[in-house]
């Protein structure tokens, strides 16, 4: 595994290695425990998994050490992640997986003091999870945010939420929830804890993907009564904290994919050396060699375009642009490797032998969340052309 140093402090070249080791030795052994299931790593399992983590010092590296971290910066957090990636159980014993990782980051960003006590410090400390509640089902908001059909409307001093979402990410299981809804012709978040009265899972769907706790939750909304203190922030700032939260929370999924994508890399580059065909090993044929070169490159390229992104949040900047620009190069890069290790493993790379399956079907899926690439793209053409216009 290679993850390079360079301009790293020694203390987070040190938390870097430590976590590779972590992953090595206590998280890869988990990798066959029954108790991965369709929906994710059960909650004993990922109860079992943060203890370890929580042993080693390695929960929530990223927040400030009041709340159990080591106050990472973006660039920090890269090569930590990344690390914690070499297994996509990695991240949840870490306590770094998503949406809990984008919701403490948003959370830490722009709730009140009571909130975080209530909310932030329960799930750093991994005793709950969380849910993001944004996307809908029957034509609401999706690719398009704009369309967002969830409504809350003021009865008294209490907000009333109604609506439907989808895809909700730990949402069965989860301790609270944060919501967007309609407020009048704005968004706002609002937070509320999943056994209020009114929500209900109405199913978990059967995805493609596996690795996240609670799976994915088509979730009702019925006059789901929340007190105005449990508005995240301020009223109507919805969509402006869904960019606080999603710019930085794409690049942290670029950053554990990565480091799964390394791990198929890894292993598809032990067995084109060890397997024979043809009177020679695999990797000595150049349709295989080249594959793992061209592997070699797009994890670099990857890593790099991590590090830019992570340096340009690091700035202060909202970093927009840059995060859809390393949401689409990486995923696609990332999902390349992960289809060539596939192929260098033949039979055993379509099975559950090995993790590449997994990371092969995961990194499929992230193409589509947190912005689909054709999302990004048309973003960036927007920009462009008002750049242009603006210059000329
Ligand atoms: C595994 C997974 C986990 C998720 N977790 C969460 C979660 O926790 N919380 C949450 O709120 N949401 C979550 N989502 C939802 C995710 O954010 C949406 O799936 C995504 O934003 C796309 O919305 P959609 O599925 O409605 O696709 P649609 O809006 O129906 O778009 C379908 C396709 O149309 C194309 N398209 C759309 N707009 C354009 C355009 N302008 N230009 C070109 N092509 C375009 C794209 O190819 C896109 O894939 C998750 C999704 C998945 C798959």
């Amino acid at each position: 595994m290679n993850h390079p140093a360079a301009e790293l402090s020694p203390r987070t070249s040190e938390l870097v290695a430590q976590t590779a080791e972590f992953v090595t030795e206590t998280v890869i052994p988990y990798e066959k425990d029954p108790r991965n299931e369709a929906h994710g790593p059960s909650e004993e399992l990922r109860l079992e998994l943060q203890a370890a983590a929580r042993e080693a010092g390695l929960l929530v590296p990223q927040l400030a050490e009041d709340l159990g971290g080591h106050d990472l910066n973006h660039r920090e957090m890269a090569a930590v992640f990344r690390a914690a990636g070499y297994s996509p159980l990695g991240p949840i014993a870490l306590n770094i997986m998503a949406p809990d990782e984008g919701n403490m980051h948003l959370l830490h960003k722009v709730a009140t003091p009571e909130q975080q006590e209530r909310f932030l410090r329960p799930l750093a400390e991994g005793t709950i999870r969380s849910a993001f509640l944004m996307t809908e089902p029957d034509g609401g908001a999706g690719s398009d945010p704009g369309m967002l059909a969830t409504s809350a409307e003021k009865d008294g001093d209490d907000w009333v939420i109604n609506g439907r979402k989808s895809f909700i990410t730990g949402g069965d299981g989860a301790g609270f929830g944060i919501i967007m809804a309609k407020t009048g012709s704005s968004a706002t978040m609002f937070l509320a804890d999943m056994n209020t009265p009114g929500i209900a899972i109405e199913r978990v769907l059967e995805t493609i993907d596996s690795s996240m706790p609670g799976g994915h939750a088509v979730v009702r909304l019925d006059g789901v009564r929340v007190p105005a203190d449990q508005i995240l922030g301020e009223l109507d700032e919805g969509f402006r904290y869904a960019q606080v939260r999603l710019a930085p929370a794409r690049l942290t999924h670029c950053m554990r994919w990565w480091g799964s994508a390394q791990r198929a890399h890894d292993i598809a580059a032990d067995y084109a050396c060890k397997r024979h065909a043809f009177g020679k090993p695999i990797i000595d044929h150049e349709g295989v060699g080249f594959m793992l070169a061209d592997n070699l490159m797009d994890l670099k390229q990857a890593e790099l375009m991590i590090d830019w992104c992570a340096g340009v949040l690091d700035s202060g900047a909202p970093g927009t642009a840059e995060s859809s620009m390393a949401k689409v190069a990486v995923s696609e890069a990332l999902f390349r490797i992960a289809d060539r290790c596939v192929q260098i493993l033949g039979g055993t790379g379509v099975t559950q032998d090995t993790i590449v399956e997994q990371v092969f079907r995961e990194i499929r899926a992230f193409r589509i969340y947190d912005g689909p690439s054709e999302v990004h793209r048309w973003s960036l053409a927007k920009r462009i052309k008002r750049e242009r216009l603006a210059s000329t």
